[in-house]
């Protein structure tokens, strides 16, 4: 039996902390929070509760297979399918309802966009598809090896590298199949999953929009939370020790302990780091190389949110709604290049439940630039840009204004010092570029000991993600 600490209880963490305990490993958790989750957080307010961060579950057999294999699906986990997944609004006043029956997507992009929308988006589907399969075991399910990864798929299935096309973005991907413009912008925004501009993140991106449209999307009853509270659960029932309110400021290399930041230490055979990586390897446990590296990645984007409490109840409201700029590459300029983003597409999620009888609580997102480049500190940036969403919602037919009851802003600011994630980057380093996949830090420290968990090494941000990072590190660890 090992002892393993792992720094951090966001899902990551508590999912490592889950497998490696069910490996039979001595296993305790350091969070520097008084909460579970991390990103994944919640917040409750006179009757209402919002999630934070998450609000989308795709690849739910992610999270089936890692409950399944440390005692059972909770009973406390009720997922319930999106139809429509996801309402869009374009610039010039379409609607589209996306819906998981393709025959029926088919149908709905045929009726909305014109006539062979439909056969574009199945089109595009089945190289998307292709995509999924060559580069799931190799890239997403398995640690990662560098460029290496890349030439030994060439040696032994050139067809899959091939349909990869690694120097091909998703950008080019879109206009090879898609006719239009609309549909183009509805492929792009699947670059932001991952914190990425579609004009540099890799064609493999298309996977994305093939496994929600495979798959479909979730909610969770009572908040995707939720997730995060059911593996802490699991983690506890598996006598996994979970400390909150206890921040590590140091990391031994080689790993064999941790220090506090109250001066105690911890002593490990083995340290699991759920940490942002550039928080990891700047100040926990410096390390040149891996810095340098992480400097050759442009960091993700992050988010700003806005949890609005409103009055009354709509009556055809989605769950999902997205509604679009006029010109989304200057978002994407804006974001990537440090600006506030003048005309967001703005994310509402509208969930079921959550409010007071007769009430919404609605969880609003736009893409936003890193704390650090652009200051989300400054005096009065921040409600003067929740006004400006707020305008623009309604400018694009949503006006919830005589509706508000209160507010609530987190900034990319927030997310670092509620996370630890550096500049508030969502997914740690962004898929920008052919090389991006091979330079996301590796599960396999260079520090003896040292495994990374979470959405900033590989493969991923993401829930479903993270949650195989977490496989890949208690394989990698193997059993004690
Ligand atoms: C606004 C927003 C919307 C999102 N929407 C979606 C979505 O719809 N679907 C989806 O799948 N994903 C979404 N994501 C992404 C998803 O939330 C993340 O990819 C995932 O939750 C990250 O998990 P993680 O394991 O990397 O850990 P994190 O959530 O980053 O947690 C890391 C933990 O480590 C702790 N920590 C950090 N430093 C220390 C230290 N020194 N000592 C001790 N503890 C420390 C932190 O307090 C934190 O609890 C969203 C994220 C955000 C912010």
């Amino acid at each position: 039996m090992s002892r393993v600490v792992v720094v951090g209880a966001g899902v990551g963490g508590l999912a490592a902390a889950c497998r490696l305990a069910a490996g039979r490993h001595r296993v305790t958790v350091l969070e520097a929070a008084e909460q579970v989750g991390g990103k994944l957080g919640s917040y409750e307010r006179a009757g209402f509760r919002f999630d934070t961060g998450p609000s989308l579950l795709t690849m739910p057999e992610v999270f089936r297979d890692l409950f399944t294999a440390t005692g059972g699906w909770p009973a406390s986990l009720v997922l319930q399918r999106l139809d429509p997944l996801i309402r869009h609004r374009f610039a010039d006043g379409t609607w589209l309802d996306s819906t998981d029956d393709l025959a029926e997507m088919t149908d709905r992009l045929d009726a909305a966009l014109g006539a062979g929308a439909g056969a574009d988006w199945r089109a595009f589907l089945e190289r998307a598809g292709r995509i999924w399969e060559a580069s799931r075991g190799p890239f997403l399910e398995s640690p990662l090896h560098g460029p290496r990864t890349l030439a030994s798929l060439a040696l032994r299935h050139p067809g899959d590298l091939a349909t990869l096309a690694p120097g091909r973005t998703l950008r080019a991907l879109g206009r090879r199949y898609l006719r239009d413009a609309r549909l183009r912008v509805l492929l792009d925004r699947y670059a932001t999953y991952t914190g990425s501009d579609p004009r540099l993140a890799p064609a493999a991106l298309a996977a994305i929009p093939y496994v929600e449209q495979q798959q479909g999307a979730w909610y969770v009853e009572g908040g995707l939370h939720r997730i995060a509270e059911a593996l802490l659960e699991r983690a506890l029932d598996l006598g996994v020790e979970v400390r909150l309110g206890t921040p590590v400021s140091r990391i031994l290399d080689p790993a064999t302990g941790v220090v506090l930041a109250d001066g105690g230490q911890l002593r490990a055979d083995i340290v699991v780091a759920n940490t942002d990586a550039a928080h990891l390897y700047g100040d926990l446990v410096p390390h040149r190389g891996a810095s340098r590296r992480l400097a050759r990645t442009i960091p993700s984007l992050s988010g700003f949110v806005l949890l609005l409490a409103l009055r009354g109840r709509s009556t055809d409201q989605a769950h999902h709604t997205v509604l679009f700029p006029a010109d989304y590459d200057a978002e994407l300029d804006a974001v990537f290049g440090s600006q506030l983003v003048e005309d967001p597409t703005v994310y509402v999620s509208a969930p079921p439940d959550g409010a007071p009888d007769g009430h919404e609580a609605w969880f609003v997102l736009v893409n936003a630039p890193r704390q650090g480049p652009f200051d989300w500190r400054a005096s009065g940036v921040t409600e003067g840009y929740a006004d400006r969403v707020l305008q623009v919602m309604a400018e694009r037919g949503l006006d919830v204004r005589d509706r508000l009851l209160w507010r609530e802003v987190r900034t990319p600011a927030d997310l670092e010092d509620r996370t630890g994630s550096v500049g508030g980057a969502i997914y740690g380093s962004s898929s920008n570029g052919a090389r991006a996949a091979f330079l996301r830090p590796a599960n396999r420290s260079p520090v003896p000991g040292l495994f990374l968990v979470g959405g900033s090494s590989h493969p991923g941000g993401g829930l479903p993600l993270v949650a195989l990072s977490a496989r890949i590190v208690s394989e990698l660890v193997g059993p004690a």
